[in-house]
């Protein structure tokens, strides 16, 4: 493949944008190399401004759960184009798309629209802190949240001690108020609720995780996070960003039978455009303004374009009754296939799947934890990406991030993608 125009319109997007992309890991930092500058998308597939084609596993990073472009969807958006882009007032667009998932949903009576994940989580932490009128938060080690200032946080020395920024520009007045524990490890989190007693707000997580690659959550972990939190007068915060409408149409709450205080939205419920959300119970979210103190408010929140494209994408896939069983068993097919290749040139890896999210670790044991997952091979991960890519398969440029398998992927798409996971040469 030729990446001509690519290579151009980066070196030119670069004097422009700050390292040429508009979020850091579409730059290839991590995988070498100049990222591919896409034109347009179709289904199961992308094509670049070289004219390459490849099958894509990113999906925008989840909302394309349907595949790109989805016919129905973008008739939706061209009827709500032609009645106008944004109000800055109530619709009752708003309300159908609210009825819909807190209807669907387990555990939520009311949810507020945001345009992003960040924003989700960043709220519902300002909601959690207000109604409960702690401070401290805890989150998980690997685990992203968007980069609200309160979770660019990286362990301080000693598990129990307080978070230190992990970015310039956090302060570490904001850095003291969020803990940090290792993921799958409940007995730190018993810990942090030891020394932190009556100090912690809440518990955040992404129950299945997708961020550090997927690593999955052992041992009804999920199950003693809810029982510590309800113990100690802490609100637990599924982070659902990735894996709500995705591992079912409840999410993880659904999937684990666990429930959460608030849950955050993002990514799927846009279905492409950009929306987040965050939602709970009525005597939780009754505590945002303007019924409540709490303060929260967006120009663009439950924007009718982008209201119109996620209620539309959640429609179809509540519509079929077998969506998430056949990403499921897309996702599973794409496990054992590629683990059986890779098993017959004798190379170690580790694949982590649930539902239709997955990661290939080049790794001899089991990755449950952020450190373990830093433990994998992540040059040999670099050099996998590589050759997919000029095989015509796009995986996600970094051995910290999930697939995300669309609808759209079937059996032709995954006999391609076969082929080139058996072009692989270990060098
Ligand atoms: C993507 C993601 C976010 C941030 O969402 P943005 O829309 O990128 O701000 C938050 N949490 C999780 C789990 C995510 O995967």
């Amino acid at each position: 493949m030729k990446y001509q125009r690519s290579s151009a319109l980066f070196d030119e997007a670069y004097q422009y944008i700050p390292g040429g992309v508009n979020s850091p890991v579409r730059a290839f930092k991590s995988v070498g190399g100049v990222p591919v500058f896409m034109k347009s998308a179709k289904g199961a597939y992308l094509t670049d401004a070289d004219d390459n084609t490849y099958i894509d596993y990113i999906n925008s990073w989840g909302p394309a759960i349907l595949g790109h472009t989805h016919p129905e969807v973008l008739e939706e958006l061209k009827i709500q184009a032609e009645k106008g882009f944004s109000f800055g007032a109530p619709t009752e667009l708003e309300t159908e798309i609210a009825k819909f998932i807190t209807q669907s949903v387990p555990n939520v009576d009311q949810i507020r629209m945001v345009s992003s994940g960040t924003e989700a989580c960043m709220s519902a932490v300002r909601l959690a802190r207000g109604f409960t009128g702690k401070d401290k938060i805890v989150k998980f080690e690997g685990c992203y949240h968007g980069h609200s200032d309160s979770f660019l946080i990286k362990a301080g020395s000693g598990a129990a001690t307080f978070g230190n920024p992990n970015s310039p520009g956090v302060t570490a007045g904001t850095a003291k108020d969020t803990l940090l524990a290792r993921y799958n490890d409940f007995e730190q989190v018993q810990d942090l609720f030891r020394h932190h007693h009556g100090e912690i707000a809440a518990v955040i997580i992404e129950p299945v995780a997708g961020n550090m690659g997927c690593v999955l959550p052992e041992n009804e972990f999920l199950q003693k996070l809810r029982t510590i939190c309800d113990e100690n007068g802490a609100l637990l915060i599924f982070d659902e960003v990735m894996t709500g409408f995705r591992l079912a149409f409840g999410g993880a709450q659904e999937l684990y039978n666990v429930k959460a205080d608030l849950v955050t939205y993002g990514k799927v419920i846009g279905g492409g455009l950009p929306v987040g959300a965050f939602a709970g119970r009525n005597e939780i979210m009754d505590h945002l303004a303007p019924k409540g103190g709490v303060y929260q408010a967006g120009t663009l929140s439950g924007n009718p374009l982008a209201m119109r494209a996620g209620l539309k994408t959640l429609q179809l896939i509540k519509s079929d009754e077998n969506f998430f069983q056949n990403l499921a068993k897309t996702t599973e097919t794409l496990d054992f296939e590629i683990g059986k290749i890779l098993n017959g040139k004798g190379i170690a890896h580790k694949i982590n799947r649930k539902g239709s999210m997955m990661s290939v670790f080049f790794h001899i044991n089991r990755v449950s934890n952020f450190d373990e997952a830093q433990r994998a091979n992540h040059s040999l991960f670099n050099n996998f990406f590589h050759q997919l890519l000029k095989n015509g398969i796009y995986l996600p440029p970094s051995g910290y991030e999930t697939y995300f398998i669309s609808d759209a992927i079937k059996d032709r798409e995954i006999d391609m993608t076969l082929e080139a996971v058996r072009k692989f040469e270990y060098s």
